[in-house]
């Protein structure tokens, strides 16, 4: 006799569901590898949006529990209102937000994701039939850390919240995680039901928010690039725990995505950082004390039509791109002016740090914005060997990523952070509105020194003049 798969219990619409997954999951794969390329990001998007809307619909539609029932239409009608309301709201928010704004706005959606996911672990963990503790605990600690350290993170992005630099945070931190780790073992060692370990369980959600906090509170300076990464990727592991509790293997899937690619990121920002990531996970962030001053000396300006012909007769200039040219929205005038002094037969690369701006990736969707070649656009360790030879570096609105502090000052708190090495090129032009500093808030003495003119004035002004001069030679 053959074993079909009625008598194992399972019905086309439980095939078709997996099946539906299966088809989800590869829409995440193609989508997640088009996100690579600045070319294909936006269409990768879009693969990834439609796996996740496949995997809602058909859970919607074939979603049977244990006992065979599918989801209650008053429950159906519940989450249609609710998705279709919250579409609405993000589509609108997404549409309607700044793009210096940006940043924030990835940090807050990832803080609903983390909270998303500890409220399932929450909710299930009550549940008589959920048998996954470990991983429902697990869920509940993650999805809280994303939750709380990603509002943090976006206070801080958006200038709301200030640094803590205080020592005793990291021995706090890992005295609470030490706390933590014993409650989960006991819990899980216990097997009690929720009912007995109702406070425990409470106690860890608390403990672990507070935990989110203190971890990025203390986080200052040029190091939140790898705590964003390292946030997102605790977001993707709460969304992979949740599936395990429902055993849905789209949210497997896709926590599994999303944790991986945070975990990926957050290893290649440490590379940028120079940091290591027990030191990250400690929260044991900032440079020994304040740094030296090497600012003594005079800064120097350049006059507008003096910039303009340096850069007309140069034969290699290299642009680098930081926060201010997001926030004056210079990066068509940029490119622009990079074509100008291409028909003059300047050869003109962008140097590309990597955590240049506000975000990951931030100056690459910026230029592709602006349709700037991908080839122009050179990483840092390839364009720093030929930074001698360049005979004019223009930094338009970077601070934090060309600042030689980095190299030569121990007591900076960015000391050991590879940068761009404007320094060394022949002439080096800086474009900023003042002598405001960047992110970390510390001085740079590239602008004292002797190879560094200034051109004072908003990064968009400037180029649009610069264009303008540029164009009369
Ligand atoms: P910085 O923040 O170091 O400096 C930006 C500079 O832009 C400021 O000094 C400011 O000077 C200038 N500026 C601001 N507005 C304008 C404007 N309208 N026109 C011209 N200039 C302007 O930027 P960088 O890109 O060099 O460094 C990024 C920093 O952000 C690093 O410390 C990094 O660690 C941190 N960070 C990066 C994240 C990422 O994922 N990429 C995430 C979180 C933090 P002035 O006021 O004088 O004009």
């Amino acid at each position: 006799m053959y074993t079909t798969l009625e008598t194992l219990g399972v019905t086309t619409g439980d095939v078709i569901l997996e099946f539906s997954y299966l088809v989800a999951a590869i829409f995440f794969v193609i989508g997640l590898k088009q996100l690579s390329h600045p070319e294909t990001a936006r269409l990768g998007n879009r693969w990834a949006a439609a796996g996740m809307l496949l995997a809602m619909i058909t859970t919607l539609v074939l979603h049977r529990d244990a006992a065979g029932a599918g989801i209650q239409s008053t429950n159906i009608i519940i989450i249609v209102i609710t998705i279709s309301a919250a579409s609405v709201l993000g589509a609108y928010i997404a549409r309607t937000v700044r793009m210096t704004a940006i940043p924030q706005l990835v940090s807050l959606f990832n803080a609903t994701g983390g909270a998303a996911s500890a409220l399932v672990s929450l909710i299930e963990f009550s549940n008589p039939g959920n048998e996954s503790t470990l991983v429902t605990l697990l869920g509940l600690f993650f999805g809280s850390i994303a939750f709380s350290g990603s509002m943090i993170a976006y206070g801080k992005l958006d200038g709301k919240v200030g640094d803590i630099f205080a020592g005793f945070m990291k021995y706090l931190n890992i005295f609470m995680l030490a706390i933590i780790i014993t409650l989960i073992i006991y819990v899980l060692a216990a097997g009690a039901p929720f009912e007995v370990n109702r406070m425990i369980v409470y106690a860890l959600l608390v403990l672990s928010l507070i935990y989110g906090v203190t971890f990025v509170m203390p986080i200052g300076g040029a190091d939140m690039p790898v705590v964003i990464s390292l946030l997102n990727s605790f977001t993707g592991i709460a969304a992979a725990m949740a599936g395990f509790i429902y055993n849905n293997q789209a949210m497997i899937l896709g926590g599994i995505f999303v944790g991986s690619a945070g975990t990926i990121l957050t290893i290649l920002m440490c590379r940028a950082m120079n940091r290591s990531l027990f030191n990250v996970i400690v929260g044991a962030f900032g440079g020994g004390g304040p740094a030296a001053d090497k600012t003594a000396g005079t800064v120097r300006e350049i006059q507008l039509s003096d910039a303009a012909v340096l850069l007309s007769y140069s034969r290699k200039v290299v642009i680098i791109p930081g926060y201010g040219l997001a926030v004056a929205q210079a990066q068509h005038v940029c490119n622009e002016m990079a074509e100008l002094l291409e028909e003059k037969d300047v050869e003109v690369k962008f140097a590309i740090h990597p955590v240049a701006g506000r975000m990951p990736g931030h100056m690459n969707v910026l230029l592709a914005e602006a349709e700037v070649p991908y080839d122009n656009l050179i990483e840092m360790d390839d364009i720093n060997p030929g930074m001698a030879g360049v005979d004019v570096a223009v930094v338009i609105g970077a601070n934090d990523v060309v600042n030689p502090a980095a190299l030569d000052d121990p007591s900076s708190p960015i000391y050991g952070m590879p940068i761009i090495k404007a320094l060394e090129a022949k002439n080096v032009i800086v474009m900023k509105r003042g002598m405001g500093k960047g992110y970390a808030a510390i001085e740079n003495h590239l602008f004292y020194m002797d190879n560094t003119r200034m051109l004072f004035g908003n990064a968009k002004d400037s180029l649009q003049k610069l264009v303008t001069e540029i164009k009369t030679l």
